[in-house]
């Protein structure tokens, strides 16, 4: 299809890059390849704005995929940065910005009694299925498809994110062996969880999940489904392992756990506590913790791991977020979604939009069913989202460039960014309704 707006900087930047690295991203998503086109390079952000390479500016509803809840170029997370950046960037020893951004997080989640910090979402997944195992000496883990939790080789199995994007069934390169004791099961479905203990008896180490997942879009959890969770791995000696990575410090002050109270064995953290920077984490119960090395037998280690520039951005991000700061996000989620919303009415598109606190997403399903699982995600008509996608993009808004992610805002989405949101949702849901399948 023709692209409304042509990106001549943009795309001689991404002809160099094509030359250089795979298909000329250094993340799939990136690549634009799901909705055509050329990928936006953007060359500086502030507040809800982003600039691209031919000067465009675009009002920014990924916020680099969640973590810029405060907007672009906060001046105390700056402030911070310059600060510790000025110190020096990394001495591979321990020093107080850890335990700070530690002290943090514990302080704010209650089932974390401690806390290990590392570089990126999927070393902490990663990390917190290696301790379920050594901790229950057990092999097999449960997970949900269409749930991503980072590139890990046991988790990418009916992994969402990119992999939905693309309409991966699995990747090359992850053995049978690597994936072989891991278990997919529809999400939302208590019962194919208790089948599967009856099944496996004594042989599951854990569970884990996406707190509400955002990787197929928004799909949140159903009344009781965490609770069931959590209840059936204690009957079964087994963790409960909730992946925050996405809402962690996002949907509240104590992200997901925050909203429902269900309190897992081990959590994981990256995305907001990082400040924008490579710094995630992974806590629980103390007596699961105390497994890890140097306390204990497994092994888990990182020469970045709380890196002085990561934890000071982070610690920075954390202290701004009060309650003032959260209520200014789920506003601003609130007048996207109230205009989207009314916008796709307007034009007669059937969609369900889906929310997680101030996480939200579309999918443009027939009739506008709601989604509550993969199998129902799919259903959508995604040949929808190219042409809406292209409309806003033409018209300086900046989204998930998939229908399968979900949406972010900050808390610096003033008036002015809604309001160009809202002069370019009309076009856009026009051309939604006018698209046709491929
Ligand atoms: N877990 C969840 C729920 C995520 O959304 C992501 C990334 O989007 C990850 C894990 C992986 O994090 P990272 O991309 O930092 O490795």
């Amino acid at each position: 299809m023709p692209y409304p707006v042509e990106a001549p900087v943009s795309q001689s930047l991404f002809d160099r890059a094509d030359r250089v690295t795979p298909g000329g991203v250094n993340s799939p998503v990136r690549a634009f390849r799901a909705v055509g086109g050329t990928p936006r390079f953007m060359v500086s952000g502030s507040g809800p704005w982003l600039t691209d390479a031919d000067g465009r500016e675009y009002v920014d509803l990924v916020c680099s995929w969640g973590p810029m809840i405060l907007g672009h170029s906060h001046p105390a997370v700056i402030e911070a940065v310059q600060a510790a950046v000025a110190r020096g960037t990394s001495f591979g020893t321990p020093g107080e910005g850890e335990v700070e951004l530690a002290e943090e997080i514990v302080a704010r989640i209650a089932p974390v009694e401690q806390v290990r910090l590392v570089s990126s979402g999927t070393e902490a997944t990663m990390s917190a299925i290696r301790l379920a195992r050594g901790f229950t000496g057990r092999a097999k883990v449960v997970k949900f498809a269409g749930c991503y939790h980072g590139h890990v080789d046991a988790l990418l199995a009916s992994a969402g994110s990119g992999v939905a994007t693309f309409g991966l069934p699995d990747t090359p390169g992850v053995t049978g062996a690597q994936a072989g004791e891991t278990l997919v099961l529809p999400y939302n479905d208590l019962d194919a969880v208790r089948a599967a203990f009856a099944a496996h008896p004594g042989e599951i180490a854990c569970v884990i999940t996406e707190a509400s997942p955002g990787n197929m879009g928004v799909v949140p959890p159903g009344e009781g489904f965490n609770a069931g969770l959590k209840q059936i791995c204690s009957d079964n000696g087994a963790l409960f392992v909730s992946d925050e990575v996405m809402t962690g410090f996002r949907v509240s002050q104590a992200g997901w756990y925050g909203i429902d109270g269900v309190a897992p064995d081990l959590m994981t953290f990256g995305k907001v506590m990082g400040g924008g920077f490579p710094a995630a984490a992974f806590g629980g119960r103390a007596d699961v913790m105390a497994h890890l090395a140097p306390a204990g037998p497994v092994y888990q280690a990182g020469t970045l791991s709380g890196n002085p520039v990561a934890t000071a951005a982070g610690v920075a991000q954390l202290r701004q977020l009060d309650a003032t700061a959260y209520e200014r996000v789920d506003a601003a989620a609130d007048a996207v979604r109230a205009l989207t919303a009314e916008a796709l009415e307007k034009a007669g598109v059937a969609h369900s939009l889906q929310s997680a606190g101030n996480m939200f997403s579309v999918f443009f399903t027939p009739d506008g069913a709601p989604v509550t699982d993969y199998a129902s995600a799919k259903t959508q008509e995604a040949y929808r989202f190219t042409p809406f996608f292209h409309s806003m993009l033409a018209d300086g808004v900046y989204l998930p460039p998939s229908a399968f992610e979900s949406w972010f805002v900050s808390a610096a989405h003033d008036e002015r960014a809604i309001e160009r949101v809202a002069a370019a949702l009309p076009a856009a849901a026009r051309a939604a309704a006018q698209a046709e399948p491929a």
